[in-house]
């Protein structure tokens, strides 16, 4: 199984109507919440969370949804109550078996969310067999999706494969919509790949340089936001969060500046991490098979010189992704030795010299061939004897 989660792109009519959506889900499941406490009042019903929540449902689709000031609700499908009913029944299983805190009213504060699904069938459940291929709505492959029970939407982000799914989550993180779906593995037919095979050197300087002589950088902002912290943080140098040890209360113009410092904190990381996904993601889309050095980086990180380059640049973390999304794109990530010289030999002759670490030039002794270092490391790399390459495996 894979989820995929892409951002909608919503007109302003778009965004009320989800706006709208999540509010219903919200009021049914507050209406549940509220019907199932006011049930055990009365001590003669003895029945469990289940089947009150069957009957509550009943009362809102007899009674409720009859009545004339909540004829706004028939416009919306009717998955999104369906759901929040079962929503409500696992959240008091949850409770029950002691795995979650009593269930609390949604709010409109805390990010929206709904579901829709598509209904020729019974929404899956725990323990009943994977469902047929009918019940499944078929994304084409394209920046379009339609959602059952609603129309089709926009995305900003492409699917570029075709696959299908029942269950569509909708939610909203700040002023931002998000589809989010489940599929099978399996499902995705193989990519074709227009390079077969690339060497990658992550390096210091340069984030990824690769062998067909692309380059991946850390955006300048980056560069910029650290400078910004680290004069916000030498202006403050003295300040204090408070102490309980001197009973010393913290002042407002502390605790503003702590916030901003975690927010400035989670900006860079922000951007790191969106950095790295879509390299990883491009690499893989563009490359069949992919080569990239075994770095030893803890011995690296005890380096104190080249700690924060490489903490900064996530080595582990673009091998992680890389070979997470092999299955996913149909590629082939594979791991040079570590002893390869990739830096230190010359990608034309293969004559071996020393190279300092400041030497960003490579310049070979013996033929003259003179290249950037990182670049001529990524064609070393790609270029690997076998019997020095392992394949990665997750
Ligand atoms: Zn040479």
């Amino acid at each position: 199984m894979f989820a995929i989660k892409r951002e909608l792109k919503l007109n302003n009519f778009e965004r009320s109507l989800m706006g709208g959506i999540a509010g219903f889900k919200r009021f049914v499941y507050n209406y549940g919440l509220e019907l199932i406490r006011a049930s055990w009042s009365f001590e003669d019903i003895q029945v469990g969370d289940s089947l009150r929540i069957d009957a509550i449902k009943k009362v809102f689709t007899q009674v409720t949804m009859k009545k004339p000031e909540y004829g706004w609700m028939k416009k919306y499908p009717s998955t999104v109550y369906q759901s929040a009913f079962i929503d409500l029944k696992n959240a008091f299983s949850r409770w029950r078996k002691g795995l979650a805190a009593f269930p609390r009213k949604k709010s409109k504060k805390k990010g929206d969310s709904f579901r829709v699904y598509k209904t020729s069938g019974v929404y899956p459940s725990k323990g009943k067999p994977a469902l047929p291929f009918t019940n499944r709505v078929v994304i084409d492959g394209s920046n379009k999706i339609k959602l059952p029970g609603l129309k089709t939407f926009r995305l900003k982000e492409r699917i570029d494969f075709i696959c299908s799914s029942q269950t569509f989550t909708i939610s909203r993180t700040a002023d931002r919509w998000f589809v989010s779906f489940a599929i099978d593995a399996q499902k995705i037919p193989p990519q074709m790949h227009p390079i077969e095979k690339v060497g990658v050197d992550l390096g210091v300087k340069c984030l990824a340089t690769v062998s067909d002589g692309t380059c991946y950088t850390m955006p300048t902002t980056t560069k910029r936001a650290k400078t910004k912290l680290s004069k916000l943080q030498w202006r403050n140098r003295n300040k204090v969060l408070g102490s309980k040890k001197l009973g010393i209360i913290a002042s407002k113009n502390a605790r503003k500046y702590y916030i901003k410092l975690a927010k400035n904190y989670a900006r860079l990381r922000n951007i790191r991490v969106n950095t790295i996904a879509q390299m990883t993601t491009d690499l893989s889309r563009r490359v069949y098979c992919i080569r990239i050095e075994d770095l030893n980086v803890s011995g690296m990180i005890a380096n104190h010189k080249l700690a924060s380059a490489v903490s900064d640049h996530c080595f582990y973390e673009v091998r992680r992704q890389l070979v997470y999304k092999q299955a996913h794109y149909g590629t082939k990530v594979e791991i040079v030795d570590r002893w390869f010289p990739s830096s230190k030999m010359c990608s034309v002759c293969g004559h071996i010299q020393a190279m300092k670490l400041s030497d960003r030039v490579f310049c070979c002794q013996r033929c003259n061939y003179t290249l950037d270092r990182d670049k001529n490391a990524s064609i070393n790399l790609e270029n690997a004897p076998d019997k020095l390459v392992r394949s990665a495996r997750p």
